[in-house]
């Protein structure tokens, strides 16, 4: 038994406050066996955007008192099962927008110019003759889609504001922004040809992105993903890229992850990226001392920093 409160990373990572971490907590690790003596010492849980956290996962620790997630999202973790058990949810809103934003707008241009093809065609050697190699789209001018306009919709909308013809955005609630607003994401798609997705993954938004929205977003347009796998019909964005329904896309977010459907990852018409929109040093070491200080507060019984429930 130790004084310090007792904490389980449900997450590998924690870069760049690990050890402030082990200082001020007790602190076993995914992976590790917990056993039926530790089970009940164990107070809060530490997720990442992946993590899923179920009311059963729960109920494994009959003392849990918080769940600190290393994350904006908190779609894997069951909030009507932690408040049933009066358990707190905390997260990390923020300080992760910039590099999130950030990838949205790097999936974009890579996409566009075809950056990872002509990397790998000069590294084969197959920068031979130039007229042969096809020409790219341009990325300037376009219409802009951004469904989600929260912070990281925002912060995405005004990256690509200066090089586009016009934004356009969904949420459900009409902000107070200059941009054109749409109540629905069919609608949206229909208007532009870059739809981004930026939304939380929540019932409400599950499969949204499906046969007729990519329909509606045709065929030069091209779908960005950095909110959440669940919001597209991955089958319905395989089968629209094969069929030239829409012309690519780039995704940070997957419905199964780790699992990346053979249909994306033989297509040539996506750029990939392993859900990594906040994964920079810099930003990932902010997270884990927010998770730290969520911890803190919470354990010394003052208000959570950033509460979700
Ligand atoms: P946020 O500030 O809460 O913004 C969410 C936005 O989505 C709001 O504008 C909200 O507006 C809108 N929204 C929610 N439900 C909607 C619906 N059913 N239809 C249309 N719009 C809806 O969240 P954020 O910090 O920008 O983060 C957004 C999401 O990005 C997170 O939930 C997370 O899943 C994802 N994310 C991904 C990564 C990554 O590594 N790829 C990293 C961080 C976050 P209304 O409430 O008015 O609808």
């Amino acid at each position: 038994m130790t004084d310090k409160p007792v904490i389980l990373l449900r997450t590998p990572l924690f870069y760049g406050a690990r050890d402030k971490l082990d200082a001020l907590f007790t602190v076993y690790e995914y992976g590790m066996k917990i056993t039926p003596e530790i089970a009940p010492q164990i107070k809060a849980l530490v997720g990442d955007g992946q993590a899923r956290i179920t009311a059963e996962d729960m109920d494994q620790f009959p003392n849990l008192e918080i769940i600190a997630q290393y994350a904006v999202g908190f779609d894997g973790i069951d909030l009507e099962g932690a408040k049933k058990r009066n358990i707190r949810v905390s997260n990390t809103p923020g300080v992760l927008t910039e590099d999130v934003a950030d990838m949205a707008v790097a999936l974009f241009l890579t996409l566009k110019r075809n950056i990872i093809q002509n990397d790998k065609l000069i590294r084969a050697g197959g920068w031979v003759n130039k007229e042969e190699i096809p020409l790219s789209h341009s990325a300037s001018n376009l219409d802009v889609g951004v469904f989600g306009l929260g912070r990281i919709g925002e912060a995405i909308a005004e990256r690509l504001a200066p090089m586009s013809k016009s934004i356009s955005y969904c949420t459900r609630h009409k902000k107070d922004v200059a941009w054109a607003y749409y109540d629905n994401i069919a609608d949206l798609a229909k208007a532009v040809d870059v739809l981004v997705l930026a939304a939380p993954g929540t019932a409400e938004t599950k499969g949204l992105v499906n046969k007729d929205v990519l329909e509606a977003l045709g065929s030069k347009g091209v779908l960005i993903n950095i909110a959440r796998g669940s919001l597209v019909d991955e089958d319905a964005l395989i089968e629209a890229l094969e069929k030239g329904i829409i012309a690519g896309a780039g995704l940070d977010v997957f419905a199964h992850e780790p699992k990346v459907p053979a249909g994306l990852t033989q297509s040539s018409k996506v750029v990939l990226q392993p859900h990594l929109g906040s994964a920079t040093v810099e930003t990932r070491t902010t997270m884990a001392h927010l998770v730290i200080d969520n911890l803190l507060a919470f354990f010394a019984g003052k208000p959570l920093i950033t509460p979700v429930i």
